[in-house]
């Protein structure tokens, strides 16, 4: 088990002061739990150490007698982000240009006849009660306008890579001591838990060659401290009379506290009454191994943009939460401007492509994949008791938008 803490601040600093005085605690590594003791989560083995009423600071080694390490020169007891390498630049296949010819034309998509139009609109208004059915079985229906909305999603998967010096208690074992060149903060793991490409997952690793033992400071060696629990008195209040040794029974009686004898007092939890307890820094060995830890994070940023045939408004907020037909993907490592005949559809992804390129510049860029998906809309006019109105047939399974819909009072929605 062992600790370190996270900063937000990205980058390895530059200060010449090396120990940050940030109190907020990680989320993800250790924090101070409603009742005020501090918990925190093993770098490299995911275990939550709890370290009771103590402050961590008590445990923490002094950053001023942390070696140097080659290449972690500005390591401190905090999170650092530590920036990618200079991405080489990938020269793209000449087929780049091909994107285009991969988007199928949105008539080659199935285009609904009249008949599948009223089946599906008859099916709809017998899903709402106060719909007209006889509109639905008779009206007529006067223009079908076969009108494609589109989908374009971009995702960019990119890993991030944080150091901190972190400790946990030395029970035995072969040290990995400071060795002259440990591996870079972007060279450590070969891809060790990384997971499938677009899936957000992390990992905690430890650089190899940064081991240090070195005496616990919290007990100067000695492996038991001054019990913290009951502030060295040996006991603590009786919970139950609150430190009374009597309480009041259900008959109104005054009766001594059976829990306590009447002492008002209890053995302390932590140190059963020897006002001194195991050091939570070092679990009792007086020597802790301190190492630099390696918080590696995948995420995927994805963004969605909907591009809606023009006047078919009242169904442009519906598109993006329905199936489409997948028209064009593509993934590389880097995706370069988009290309497509629909000219509109090329702008939303250029710029999403373009508000992709400034991310962070603490994350590496693994992967980029964008897709297109054409959503069918088919606008339908009918007339019906001599008004001309219309409804929408969208997305491949052929939801229905009808706001003007006939209607008539049914059993469930008749005002008596
Ligand atoms: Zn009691
Ligand atoms: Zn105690
Ligand atoms: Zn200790």
């Amino acid at each position: 088990m062992s600790w370190y803490r996270r900063a937000s601040a990205p980058g390895l600093g530059k200060t010449s002061n090396r120990r940050r005085s940030s109190a907020s605690y990680s989320v993800a590594v250790g924090r101070r739990t409603s009742n005020g003791s501090s918990r925190i989560r093993s770098s490299s083995k995911g275990h939550i150490r709890d370290f009771g009423d103590d402050d961590i600071e008590v445990f923490l080694p002094p950053l001023e007698e942390m070696p140097t390490v080659v290449g972690y020169e500005d390591v401190t007891f905090e999170m650092c982000t530590v920036n990618p390498p200079p991405a080489v630049l990938v020269t793209e296949d000449d087929d780049a240009s091909d994107e285009m010819g991969d988007l199928k034309p949105f008539t080659e998509l199935p285009h609904l006849s009249e008949k599948e139009i009223r089946k599906t609109l008859i099916r709809h208004a017998d899903s709402r009660c106060a719909f007209d059915k006889d509109a639905a079985r008779e009206m007529r229906i006067v223009r079908i306008d076969y009108r494609p909305g589109y989908k374009y999603t971009l995702e960019s998967f990119t890993e991030t890579r944080q150091v901190a010096w972190s400790f946990e208690p030395y029970t035995g074992g072969p040290l990995d001591e400071v060795g002259p060149a440990p591996p870079g903060p972007w060279e450590v793991g070969g891809g060790v838990g990384r997971p499938k490409p677009f899936h957000v997952h992390c990992t905690c690793l430890e650089v190899p060659h940064t081991d240090l033992l070195t005496t616990c400071k919290a007990c100067y060696g000695v492996g038991s401290r001054r019990c913290t629990a009951c502030s060295a008195l040996g006991w603590e209040r009786c919970s139950l009379c609150l430190g009374d040794g009597h309480k009041i029974s259900m008959q109104g009686h005054r009766e001594r506290c059976f829990r306590c004898i009447g002492t008002g007092r209890k053995k302390c939890w932590k140190c059963g009454g020897e006002t001194i307890a195991v050091c939570a820094g070092c679990s009792g060995t007086g020597q802790i191994r301190c190492f630099i830890a390696l918080n590696i994070n995948w995420s995927n940023h994805v963004d969605t943009d909907i591009l809606d045939p023009s006047d078919a408004l009242p169904i442009s907020e519906k598109l993006e939460y329905v199936k489409g037909h997948l028209v064009f993907q593509d993934e590389r490592p880097m995706l370069a401007s988009a290309s497509f005949p629909v000219k509109d559809l090329e702008c939303i992804a250029n710029s999403l492509l373009e508000k992709h390129q400034r991310i962070s510049s603490g994350e590496k860029l693994l992967l980029q994949r964008h897709g297109v998906w054409a959503i069918p809309v088919t606008c339908v006019t009918y007339e019906w008791k001599h008004k001309q109105k219309s409804f929408f047939v969208y997305g491949s399974k052929n939801e229905v938008c009808a706001p003007d819909f006939p209607e008539r009072y049914c059993c469930c929605c008749a005002v008596s």
